[in-house]
């Protein structure tokens, strides 16, 4: 049986490419245009979905946290213009599994999107550092058996400080990942962000925190 696969990309030509390229690949694609359109046609029978992160309508990111929070939970593959490793990050930490950057081969695409179902098991959801764990699909983040209420802008940058396992994330990088992009986020904004992550960390009984270099960012203590 062919797979459903979700293709969300609003660049006509590159859509068709898509289109026709994953039915050769064996698939069976289902386009949409649009964030309101991937998030009307998405259900439990797809098997993946490819997603472009710049929509006319939504940031891509943006969509996939709305499919996660509907409980979808099949792997979501990015596609986007930018390279940067925040981000792939903030793919990361908002439900994506994986990230290719454009121009792309078609067949590097269905390599990874045949490697990212396989992987889909909820062992592959969770990632934990110290008594820290964050479920990227359920969107949850437990300290031993305590559940902190997290925003998802919050949610973002205890990804992102975990992602990079205790090196320290620049005050910018950590903006980018945790925001939608363009957003003016001024410096007491993120303390504030960083003060309340602290605080309900500490609430928890974690035995980590976040750590300040002073000038340079924060990291995972
Ligand atoms: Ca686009």
């Amino acid at each position: 049986m062919r797979r459903k696969i979700l293709v969300v990309e609003d660049d006509h030509a590159l859509r068709d490419v898509l289109l026709r390229g994953l039915r050769e690949e064996e698939f069976d694609p289902l386009p949409a245009p649009d964030g309101a359109t991937a998030l009307r046609l998405a259900s439990g029978e797809l098997a993946a979905a490819v997603l472009d992160v710049g929509l006319p309508d939504a940031d891509g990111r943006d969509v996939c946290q709305a499919l996660r929070a509907g409980g979808l939970t099949f792997p979501v593959i990015f596609l986007t213009a930018h390279h940067r490793l925040t981000d792939r990050l903030s793919g990361f930490s908002a439900g994506g599994d994986d990230y290719l950057p454009k121009p792309f081969h078609l067949a590097e695409l269905a390599a990874r999107l045949r490697a990212a179902i396989k992987r889909a098991s909820p062992a592959h959801t969770t990632t934990a550092v110290g008594d820290v764990r964050l479920d990227a699909v359920r969107h949850r983040c437990t300290v031993g058996d305590t559940e902190l209420a997290l925003t998802p802008t919050e949610f973002r940058l205890l990804a992102v400080l975990m992602a990079a396992s205790g090196d320290v994330v620049r005050r910018r990088d950590l903006v980018r990942a945790a925001w939608p992009e363009g957003a003016r986020v001024n410096d007491n904004t993120l303390d504030q962000y960083l003060t309340r992550l602290r605080r309900k960390l500490r609430e928890a009984g974690s035995t980590r925190g976040i750590g300040t270099a002073r000038g340079i960012g924060h990291r995972l203590t």
